[in-house]
């Protein structure tokens, strides 16, 4: 490594390390808040692997609200394939069961863009493209972050290429640590992760081959291939020429990773189709283990955890890319608020507070999903999934924060769901993700997401012009405001229900589109009132407020 002393370092508010889907997801959600950042990834591209390939609707969301929605979807899967998932006793076999998931026509009921088939290999290109044309020259892949030391002012350590060893220093005031499951800074933070390590161990199988006869018929995301000794999956890549094939649970074959040669995988992949005659193109075999596992924070000084670094869970359910994500989008808007001066330090200690509990939540829930299938180290005779599979509502739409970063409501209750997991009941409550209703804005059908995702957002009841104003005198943060039959148009007449108000009631929406602060009615000073909730949410401290906002805080 060749290290100049008299090399200036490198300056930047955020240093992002590692460009997989999170990091990738950071830097969009950063620019887009105007942030400067710096992302390094080690490896000279982005991945080369399928591994995740559903999209889900409420990270679709937020990639239809940085405009990348189109993008996605052209390299998404053909619908049909969304449609199901099936067990077989091989690819061409007996069919043993099938499940639907959530129909289009239900998931468009909660969320204007439904989930999205597209594998991680297509999906990195699109975030890297976009990332870059937000902030040209801050991603800069070949490059290691490496001697990372921090303290309260900050960080700072080395920026080594990959190829020719040269170190740059930097120094910046946050890092955030999208550096995957083996996250190296982790363990420099000496963070513990709790909870079950490998639940099995797996080899990712990528391969083109022509299995169209086999799939055209029953077309689905997933075939779980059932055989006494052999239990695999196919994954769905396009639907004709491009498949994954995953081995769970190699060991207890008898089988390592390095008995996985190109001949060897050939073989396995014939016996799960059931036909020894199909050519088949190995194009790369990856060993894995899944883990259900946690840190046991997310924060420590200047460094946050996102992403795997944070959790590591087991594929089953499809919700470890989805939830790093969420993590970026949480994460990002508060750096933004602190590093522009607008928001104190102790939100971001939200960021932990916020996450780490739903981090855990889904870890959980894809747990219990894989050992329900019975293919983890714990081999059980179960074939099907539990009842939950596939029906996550709950977990996708349904969580509720509670933390210092919104005003809880004490009068008010978010709706008790019976499970949790499956169950999603819209509420606009403080801490929910703001519902999505469809609305008319100068002649064009949108929807309440697509009016959140850049600064705070203040929607108001038919009456509620003095909201409007009071959002106009906003400046930092700046607010933008809207009133449901003026600036905007209830299309179908379920706002106001949706979202618990009156006609002069207004709802306060983050940036991450999570309801803040509502009141169902008019306050004597909207202007003073949105200001005690801003400094509240931003966690500026208590500002003298309306006895009815003072109520509301406690
Ligand atoms: C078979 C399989 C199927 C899956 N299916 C799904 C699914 O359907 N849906 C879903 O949501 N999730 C799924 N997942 C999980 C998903 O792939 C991961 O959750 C996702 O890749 C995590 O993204 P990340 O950006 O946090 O980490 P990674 O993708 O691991 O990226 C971390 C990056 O950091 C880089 N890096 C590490 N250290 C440094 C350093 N010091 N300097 C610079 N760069 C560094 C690494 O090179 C790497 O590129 C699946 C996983 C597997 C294995």
């Amino acid at each position: 490594m060749n290290t100049s002393p008299a090399t200036a370092p490198i300056d930047v508010p955020v240093l992002i390390v590692g460009g997989g889907p999170v990091g990738l997801t950071t830097s969009l959600f950063l620019s887009r808040a105007g942030i400067r950042s710096l992302l390094v990834e080690k490896h000279s591209d982005t991945a080369t692997l399928p591994k995740a390939r559903s999209i889900n609707a409420r990270t679709m969301e937020m990639y239809r609200q940085l405009g990348l929605e189109a993008d996605i979807r052209a390299e998404g899967m053909e619908q049909r394939f969304r449609g199901m998932i099936l067990w077989a006793e091989s690819l061409s076999g007996a069919e043993i069961k099938r499940l639907a998931y959530l129909s289009s026509a239900e998931s468009l009921r909660i969320s204007p863009t439904p989930t999205c088939g597209c594998a991680q290999d297509l999906l990195e290109p699109i975030l890297r493209r976009h990332a870059e044309a937000a902030a040209p020259g801050c991603l800069r892949f070949g490059v290691r972050m490496q001697d990372l030391r921090y303290g309260a002012e900050g960080a700072s350590g080395l920026l080594v290429d990959s190829g020719s060893g040269e170190a740059t220093p930097f120094r910046s005031r946050y890092v955030v640590a999208a550096d995957g499951s083996q996250s190296s800074i982790r363990r420099q933070l000496g963070v513990s992760m709790v909870g079950e390590r490998d639940v099995y161990d797996s080899v990712n199988m990528h391969f083109r081959a022509d299995l169209t006869r086999w799939v055209d018929n029953r077309p689905a995301a997933l075939y779980f291939i059932e055989q006494p000794e052999l239990r695999g999956t196919f994954l769905t890549i396009n639907g004709s020429t491009r498949w994954s094939f995953l081995v769970q649970s190699i060991s207890h074959y008898g089988y390592k990773p390095e008995d996985f040669t190109h001949e060897f995988c050939k073989q396995l992949i014939r016996k799960a189709i059931g036909e020894s005659d199909v050519d088949i193109e190995i194009l790369g075999v990856g060993a894995w283990t899944a883990s259900a596992i946690v840190a046991d924070r997310y924060r420590d000084g200047p460094v946050f955890l996102v992403g795997d670094a944070a959790h590591e869970m087991p594929p089953t359910g499809g919700l470890g890319l989805n939830t790093g994500v969420q993590d970026a989008q949480n994460l990002a808007w508060k750096l933004a608020a602190v590093i522009r001066g607008e928001a104190g330090d102790t939100l971001l200690d939200s960021y932990d507070a916020e996450r780490r509990v739903l981090g855990e939540f889904t870890t959980r829930v894809s747990l219990l999903n894989a050992l329900s299938m019975g293919r983890t180290a714990r081999q059980s005779s179960a074939v099907l999934a539990r009842d939950g599979y596939l029906k996550e509502r709950g977990v996708v739409f349904g969580f509720r924060y509670n933390s210092s970063a919104l005003v809880a409501e004490a009068d008010t209750q978010a709706p008790v769901v019976e499970d949790p997991v499956t169950q999603y009941v819209a509420s606009a409550t403080p801490g929910c993700r703001a519902p999505h209703a469809w609305l008319q804005q100068g002649g064009q059908k949108v929807s309440t997401i697509d009016l959140f995702g850049r600064g705070f957002v203040l929607l108001a009841g038919p009456r509620g012009q003095g909201w409007k104003a009071a959002a106009a005198a906003q400046v930092r943060p700046a607010v933008r405001g809207y009133v449901i039959g003026a600036d905007v148009v209830d299309a179908d007449g379920s706002w106001q229900e949706l979202y618990g108000v009156g006609p002069c009631g207004a709802v306060l929406v983050r940036p991450d589109g999570i309801v803040a602060w509502r009141t169902p009615d008019a306050v004597a000073d909207p202007a003073a009132a949105l200001s005690a909730v801003l400094a509240l949410t931003l966690g500026q401290g208590v500002v003298e407020a309306t006895g009815q906002m003072a109520d509301a805080a406690t």
